[in-house]
């Protein structure tokens, strides 16, 4: 007989990743043969640059493959701190990071050390797919900012003032966003500051797709714009994006010492350190890297460029231009179907896996990533546009 097993509340509470579904549906597709074209991916399609590898291949060879301080070795926190301040205008010390197993790793971390059972955490809708589950981990509750295509996806203060409750403690901020690509300019983060300042919330500010933005969009730190919204704000940051790392698992942040501190001992218990030989991979990545930032960063405006050229002519969809990152996010209501079905019945009739955005909060959009050629960019609009004009 099989057993009855008696799953924790805590996993009960999880919803699965929503983006599997589609994904593993085009996988099988592809594995039968069938001309599947990705547009899901929520990673740079370049190799990691080989001098990147080269760091960790030496690192292996001299023996470099031992634990290390559960939160990073020294000298990779020294470039870490190095980086904050050349790129953010950051000041941080070394024993104010903590280097973990990806950003997403430093984030849950995060969200454990600050938050529990009766505290809110404000996050701006649409969001990133693991933002509510992992809040739901850690016993708060997700309490979302909606926002719209008016306003480029972007929260107002006001949105932010009517959010808040006695009981919000922490506000999840991703700029550069995924899914939408909204980029928070200067001005616009002064406010947030001085409303979460005013109303003691700490600010997790996910800054991972800092170096891939576009046109005139400059990346601000909330961090660096004053003393009272420093000490209230966690920068985290990582290697996935910028350096096309994504399965190394390295990412980091900076914060108050006390924040570090605790997720210093919950890394204790838990993970120890990330990987000793992505951390010398990421030292070099850090140390080297703007020869390859620039290059990426470049590919993706392009890329950018030419799909959004190519939705402009594509009946019943329409979208935001992104700032950043390596997505955009289209609105598909006026083919009267959910982004689910929608998304079902390109792959099945197109070839093309999109990712709906129910899992984003928002069930009439759809997320299409540019991480992929300008020759298979062009190849997938051709269908859509031939799909939907079939409509
Ligand atoms: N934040 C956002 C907004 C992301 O899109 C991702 C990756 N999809 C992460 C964090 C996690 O990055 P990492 O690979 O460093 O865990």
């Amino acid at each position: 007989m099989l057993a009855d097993i008696p799953l924790a509340g805590r996993v009960k509470k999880i919803n699965p990743s929503p983006t599997l579904a589609i994904t593993a549906k085009a996988k099988k597709m592809k594995s039968l043969g069938l001309d599947v074209i990705g547009l899901a991916a929520g990673e740079p399609d370049f190799d990691t640059p080989d001098f990147i590898k080269k760091a960790a291949i030496d690192a292996i060879e001299k023996g470099f493959t031992k634990y290390t301080p559960t939160t990073g070795t020294a000298d990779l926190k020294k470039l870490i701190c190095e980086k904050f301040k050349k790129d953010n205008s950051l000041d941080y010390a070394s024993d104010q990071i903590a280097v973990s197993c990806g950003a997403k790793h430093s984030i849950f971390n995060t969200l454990m050390a600050l938050v529990g059972n009766g505290d809110e955490v404000l996050i701006p809708l649409p969001y990133w797919v693991s933002y509510p589950e992992m809040v739901r981990i850690s016993d708060a509750k997700p309490v979302f900012i909606k926002t719209g295509a008016a306003n480029n996806f972007k929260f107002t203060s006001q949105d932010l003032k009517n959010s808040i409750t006695p009981k919000s403690k922490v506000l999840i901020l991703n700029s550069p966003s995924n899914p939408t690509g909204c980029v928070y300019t200067q001005e616009e983060l002064a406010e947030i500051a001085k409303i979460c300042v005013n109303n003691n919330i700490f600010v997790i500010s996910d800054e991972i797709y800092e170096k891939i933005i576009f046109g005139r969009s400059k990346h601000i730190s909330i961090a660096s714009l004053n003393s009272d919204i420093y000490s209230r704000t966690i920068t985290v940051n990582g290697m996935s994006k910028s350096y096309s790392m994504t399965g190394w698992r390295i990412g980091y942040l900076g914060g108050p010492k006390e924040i570090v501190n605790s997720i210093s001992k919950l890394q204790d218990h838990s993970t120890s350190n990330p990987a000793s030989i992505s951390q010398k991979a990421a030292e070099a990545a850090l140390a080297h890297g703007e020869e390859f930032i620039d290059f990426m960063r470049g590919e993706f405006e392009k890329r950018r460029d030419y799909a959004c050229e190519r939705l402009e002519k594509i009946k019943n969809i329409t979208y935001t231009k992104p700032e950043g990152a390596f997505y955009i996010f289209c609105d598909i209501s006026r083919t009267r179907m959910d982004a689910s079905t929608f998304a079902g019945r390109l792959l099945e009739e197109a070839l093309i896996a999109i990712i709906p955005g129910e899992g984003f909060g928002s069930p009439n959009h759809i997320r299409i990533s540019f991480a992929a050629s300008i020759e298979h960019l062009k190849k997938s609009f051709d269908r859509i546009e031939g799909w939907m004009n079939k409509l």
